[in-house]
């Protein structure tokens, strides 16, 4: 057990109760969910009992939920199997886990606070012939909502299919209307890691990236991960928009402390709309891994744009394509979990300014 203040939700969120107990309950059951007796029936009724949680809460038809081993794979599964005889148009903004599953994509640009250039989604649709799209409903590392549904809206006019990477929104905001699908991730929303979906409109079949046995309706083989899936759907059902935005107000009363007391501090994204609980903080001149590391002495977790599956910090593609330049480098990322203490916003300022005041007396 760790102690001090995580603030690092968008990396991962710390597990639900709800989430844990689920888990627990369906490691007791043996079955595999394609055995066709009783142990194999009652394992198949909690995986569609989960499909049809996970449905409900985030909209669309049971029947057209597929369960991945996470977001990366839900989002790769919508680019492998949706995108045969299209151009791939992705935010320049987007997750490792769809550049890296789309080579060769054209990268859409944003605007300099974050939000896809809708304008220039128009062109290149225009200019693309078939197409899919693929955007973020919320950035990782700044929180920024992009306007799904105006892209939607300009899709629809070209005929496009837009995937969204509904990963950091889900539980967190509403979800957008007029996605064709939306990859989720459990442990993103308070669930066990191991566990996402990829949500479906009705109608639509992609190619899958994983054949196997054909479960899934034969669009991803392999025994359903059935305790990750059961933890998923329950984490699904305690995560509401309303219990996260609670969270807004302190991540608003930390911005504002900060600037109060670091006027040259700023807060990229901060002008568009966001997601509650994320909030991207600039420190001109001061490396991002420093101020990280100096947060972490003094038992404060968060990260240093986005964390990569090698520890290392590199330089923020999102932050560059934002403009930021060199101070791209300079900017943290604090992400407020689901159970953010209620005091986070006078022990969170209390360790910047501490860090802060020592790292200019270093630098002096
Ligand atoms: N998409 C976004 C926006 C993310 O932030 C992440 C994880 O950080 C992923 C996809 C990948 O999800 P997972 O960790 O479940 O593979």
């Amino acid at each position: 057990m760790t102690t001090g203040l995580s603030l690092d939700a968008n990396a991962t969120e710390p597990l639900r109760p709800e989430a844990r107990a689920a888990v627990l309950a369906a490691l007791d059951l043996p079955g595999n969910p394609s055995s066709v007796h009783a142990e194999g029936r009652a394992a198949r009724r909690l995986l569609e009992d989960a499909r049809g949680a996970i449905a409900a809460r985030f909209g669309g038809r049971a029947q057209d939920v597929v369960f991945t081993a996470g977001g990366t794979e839900a989002n790769a599964l919508a680019l492998h199997g949706l995108s045969a005889g299209r151009r791939v148009l992705v935010g320049a903004t987007e997750h490792p886990a769809v550049l890296r599953a789309a080579p060769g994509a054209t990268l859409l640009p944003v605007r300099a606070d974050g939000t896809i250039d809708l304008a220039a989604l128009d062109a290149a649709l225009a200019a693309a012939g078939p197409a899919l799209v693929c955007l973020m409903a919320a950035n990782n590392e700044t929180g920024v909502l992009h306007p799904i549904a105006d892209a939607a809206g300009l899709c629809g006019r070209y005929g496009a299919l837009l995937h969204v990477d509904a990963v950091q929104a889900a539980g967190r905001a509403p979800l957008p209307a007029g996605a064709d699908s939306l990859a989720l991730s459990a442990h993103k929303l308070g669930g066990p890691k191991g566990a996402g979906a990829l949500l479906l409109r009705p109608g639509l079949d992609p190619t899958p990236l994983i054949a196997g046995g054909g479960q899934e309706r034969g669009r991803r083989g392999g025994t359903e991960p059935l305790p990750a899936i059961a933890g998923f759907a329950a984490a699904a059902r305690a995560a509401t928009d309303q219990a996260a935005a609670r969270l807004a107000p302190i991540r608003d009363a930390i911005e504002a402390a900060i600037a109060a007391l670091a006027p040259e501090a700023r807060f990229p994204g901060q002008g568009a709309p966001r997601l509650p609980n994320t909030s991207a903080i600039l420190l001109p001149g001061v490396p991002a891994e420093t101020q990280v590391i100096a947060l972490d002495l003094a038992g404060v977790r968060v990260s240093a744009g986005a964390a990569c599956s090698s520890g290392k910090v590199g330089a923020s593609h999102v932050l560059a394509a934002m403009g930021l330049g060199g101070d791209a480098a300079c900017t943290i990322r604090m992400s407020l979990p689901w159970n953010a203490p209620e005091d986070s916003v006078e022990r969170f300022v209390a360790a910047w300014a501490a860090m802060r005041e020592q790292v200019t007396r270093r630098a002096a």
